[in-house]
């Protein structure tokens, strides 16, 4: 029995071996891409020593390979009546479970790598919440700063013009990411039903309530990250009442994790934009935060306008070395390398939770691992806005709408399961409390499940 199990154990690990040294010859200009892929196919070693028909399907190099990668045009007029180009991408990757679900983001850095990295990762998050939703992701590398309303419309009219006919309520669902959220999605949507002449609100998530939106949605994944950090505290018997936290980002995620972690009676003293961060020993003041990021669009540095004994300091990464109990990365990928996870240990931070996608790099993971930071990793953290995408689906094929409380309290309880899967997966497969391992294997079970089932094509 054992020379079995250490014949399987070997075979498993030749199997990804294989399929990454493959991966990396064939994407070797994608390293985004391949850091996700690293990350998700070792940890599921000991998954496939326990199931070798895993390897008989070749799962692992089908579920590699996205179904299909749209790359488009989009041409459109800028207040100077200039013509400006740009890329636009939809990444298909996998559909087993549902039609594609994730975003679309707009950042000057969106190329195919990026794309591929959160399409990839988006297949194991939406299979972790429970929900009917494949995974994929789309964007461009158009730069919304400094744009007018009437150029956001018209690149979003435009961007839709040649979506559309890649996506509807059963095929593919956009959503917002950085740079998208319910003013873009307005746009988009606003012209998917004019192209299409019927009313097809499940196309797309993250519409504004009254017109399609599910109430709770903009707080969905800020929310739903401190619900699942709530959990992490839990096992370890504490909470967050008086704890102090850094939250990287001003967006829609960190604001809302500032918010509920306030609620929860914590201290965030800090947060961030692309430009700089905004250190308050006092606590932030989120309405001020709000008004800036919200309502005013402008630089977090204007922080200080409104709380004048406040610190700014230019650039991004020095967020990291303020001492806290708990750091939540809600930027933007790869925030957060070696060399920022080993001060966070230095300065005594008990756990890290991702907002963000990827904000830790593989060197920050193995830092948090190896030096008893108890970590949640985005896919399981961060689930909680695609989670109410998929609420969000739900009441439009129902045609109605549900009350607050009831979106958030399932959100609750969807987060709650994962965190429980995510920790007995990684306790059946021999890794307890490591919650990556536990939140790639409960993710990749089911949807390999659903390959073997579907047989191959
Ligand atoms: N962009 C979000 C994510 O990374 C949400 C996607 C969605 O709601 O479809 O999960």
């Amino acid at each position: 029995m054992t020379t079995v199990l250490v014949t399987n154990e070997s075979r498993a690990k030749e199997y990804i071996d294989e399929v990454f040294s493959q991966l990396k010859q064939k994407n070797s200009h994608q390293p985004e891409f391949l850091q996700a892929a690293e990350e998700i196919l070792f940890s599921l070693a000991p998954v496939f020593a326990q199931h070798p028909e895993y390897i008989e399907h070749n799962i692992l190099a089908r579920i590699v390979e996205p179904d299909r990668i749209v790359s488009f045009r989009v041409a459109w007029q800028d207040d100077n009546n200039q013509v400006q180009v740009n890329r636009g991408y939809r990444v298909q990757f996998n559909n087993v479970i549902g039609p594609y679900k994730g975003g679309l983001r707009y950042h000057p850095t969106v190329n195919e790598s990026i794309m591929k990295f959160l399409a990839f990762e988006q297949i194991f998050k939406n299979a972790l919440t429970g929900q009917p939703i494949g995974g994929g992701k789309g964007g461009s590398d158009f730069n919304p700063k400094g744009k007018s309303d009437a150029e956001i419309m018209r690149f979003c009219q435009a961007f839709m013009t040649e979506l559309y006919r890649h996506i509807g309520p059963d095929v593919d669902v956009p959503a917002g990411d950085i740079g998208v959220g319910a003013r873009e999605v307005g746009f988009l949507w606003g012209q998917y039903k004019r192209i299409r002449g019927s009313y097809e609100a499940g196309v797309l998530t993250g519409k504004k309530p009254g017109y399609g939106g599910s109430l709770g949605r903009k707080e969905a994944t800020g929310y739903g990250l401190i619900y699942f950090v709530a959990e992490m505290l839990r096992e370890k018997n504490e909470s967050f009442l008086n704890k102090t936290v850094v939250v990287s980002g001003s967006g829609n995620v960190a604001i809302y994790a500032i918010e509920k972690a306030q609620a929860y009676g914590a201290k965030v003293v800090a947060c961030s934009d692309s430009a700089g961060y905004i250190y308050d020993s006092e606590g932030i003041d989120l309405a001020v935060v709000k008004e800036i990021k919200e309502l005013k669009g402008d630089r977090i540095k204007t922080y200080l306008n409104y709380r004048p004994n406040a610190e700014y300091h230019e650039g991004c990464t020095g967020i990291w070395n303020i001492p806290c109990d708990i750091a939540l990365p809600c930027a933007t990928q790869n925030e957060i390398n070696g060399d920022a996870a080993r001060t966070l240990i230095a300065n005594g931070t008990k756990f890290v939770a991702e907002g963000a996608n990827m904000p830790s790099d593989l060197e920050a993971i193995n830092e948090y691992l190896a030096n008893d930071i108890y970590f949640g990793p985005g896919k399981a953290a961060n689930a909680g806005g695609v989670a109410v995408s998929a609420l969000e689906m739900a009441q439009n094929s129902g045609r109605n709408y549900w009350s607050f409380n009831k979106v958030d309290e399932k959100l609750q309880d969807i987060m709650k399961d994962i965190y429980t899967e995510s920790k007995e997966a990684a306790e059946k497969y021999g890794t307890p409390g490591n919650l990556v391992v536990g939140s790639n294997i409960a993710g990749f079970v089911k949807v390999a499940n659903g390959m073997v089932a579907e047989g191959v094509y």
